[in-house]
This record gives structure tokens, sequence and C-alpha cells, in this order.
């Protein structure tokens, strides 16, 4: 009865949604899923293609599921949460995490690459964080930081190919010791898996039998 009384706005295009309700069925239509992966490691592809350009090289993370585009929706939800309270855009990120899930293995710890610490302050949560707890609450698999964040990076989209991974080079350390653990490592959003592929290195480094990572979208930079 509640939902009929009250009415509220979409998140994206504002709307008039259900009080309950993030956003409104246009929108939800307008998000845009991964359809084309790479065969070896998952990565999304914008073509029918069988294997990634990372593939061809070689990569220290193990599978990566991504199940949305960074376009439309997903843009404007993680923005939004990134730098102030939204319960929407919480809730929203909830829903389409638990709906859209993908087979994947057990873990026995869940982990998130961490933010700098100027982003840490600014934001009210850290997406990658925020998916990570969702995913730890899914699977009953603990959530922990594992990596620490040593030196800033500057946003990988905003750099060149060869930069980027003279960016995140060694911009991470390990807290501890993973001793032969299977770890499912979280982030928010993809560009081209050069931060990812430094993360589990690190993780790998510290002892880590398996790394595969879950990131929520695959920016179209
Ligand atoms: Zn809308
Ligand atoms: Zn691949």
């Amino acid at each position: 009865m509640f939902d009929e009384i009250f009415y509220s706005e979409c998140l994206h295009c504002s709307a008039v949604v259900k009080y309950r309700e993030s956003i409104c069925k246009g929108c939800f239509y307008k998000i845009k899923k991964v359809i084309h992966r790479c065969k070896l490691c998952g990565y999304p592809l914008n073509i029918e293609a069988e294997v990634c350009r990372n593939c061809l090289e070689s990569n220290y993370y193990d599978k990566l599921f991504i199940p949305f585009w960074y376009t439309t929706v997903i843009k404007d939800v993680l923005k939004k949460i990134k730098f102030r309270y939204n319960l929407k855009g919480y809730r929203l990120i909830d829903e389409l995490v638990r709906k859209n899930l993908m087979k994947m293995d057990r873990y026995d710890v869940i982990t998130y690459v961490p933010s700098t610490l100027i982003r840490r302050f600014r934001r009210f949560v850290h997406p990658a964080e925020y998916i990570a707890t969702i995913l730890s609450d899914i699977y009953m698999t603990t959530c922990e930081p594992l990596l620490k964040r040593v030196r800033n990076t500057s946003y990988q989209w905003k750099l060149k190919k060869k930069e980027r991974l003279k960016n995140v080079s060694e911009a991470f350390i390990p807290r501890k010791e993973l001793f032969d653990l299977k770890i499912l490592l979280v982030d928010d959003i993809i560009t081209t898996g050069a931060t990812l592929n430094e993360c589990a290195k690190m993780l790998k480094g510290a002892g880590a039998k398996k790394v595969d990572c879950y990131v929520l979208s695959k920016g179209l930079f």
C-alpha cells in the first residue's frame, strides 16, 4: 500500500516511479549488458571475437566476471554514489549485482581495489568496497582489504595505453601473506585491465593460488 501512495523519481531521468524503485522501466532497458566475452578470461568484447588482446600477452588474473558496459544508467549511478550518499543508487547496484550473477567459483576471501586517500575522503562509499560487500553477503564469504594503495595514480581513462601500465605499476602492496588462497578481487569499472592485472600480480606474489575478478562494468574508452 505504501508503494501506491508514495511516489519517487527515477535516478537517471527523473520520471515518476514507485516509491521503492530506483529507476523507471525505460531506463532499465537502456542498461547495456555484456554479450561477447573473451573465451579465455571473460574480458568484454565489443565484437564477436575469440580472445582478447590481454590474453595474447599474459595476465596475472585468472577469470573476469563483468556483467555490464559502463554506459547510461550504470555510468550515472556509479558517478552518483562516488560523490555523495545516494540510497537509490546503492539499492540499484545491489539489485543489479544480485539479479545478474554469473557462474563463479567458491573463494576463500573477497577483496577490492583500494581507493586513493583523497578519493576515499571525498566519498561516502567506495564503490568497489560496496560491491564487494554485496558479493560477500550473497556468497557468505568474508570480505577483507588485502591490498594497500601506496601511491596515488591518475584516473586510468585519462591516459594512453603505455602510460596506464606505468601509472599502476607498484601502486599497491599486499597487507599480508595469502598462502594458497582463492581470491575474488572486486572493482566498479575496468578500462584496459591494467589495474586489475597489477593488483592480481601483488596478490599472487603474496601467495594467492587463484585471483578471479568481478567488475560491475567495462568502460568504452
Ligand atoms: Zn528513467
Ligand atoms: Zn582474455
